[in-house]
């Protein structure tokens, strides 16, 4: 068994989904330092993320 391992994927997984809820906020400016903390952070290791966001610039979020 790999308990460790899996702990650390599901972790990571979990912040990615987050994250990803967090990218149209941060591409708008619009987190607080915290989240634009942890989001740029994350960004740095996830490869996802980042085209992430790459697309939801050509994508801006007007629904307000
Ligand atoms: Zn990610």
């Amino acid at each position: 068994m790999s308990d460790l391992k899996n702990t650390d994927a599901h972790e990571w997984s979990d912040l990615h989904a987050e994250i990803q809820d967090w990218l149209a906020g941060y591409a708008d400016g619009e987190l607080d330092e915290h989240h634009t903390a942890l989001v740029e952070a994350h960004l740095a290791g996830c490869e996802t993320c980042q085209q992430m966001l790459n697309v939801s610039e050509f994508f801006p979020n007007d629904c307000r």
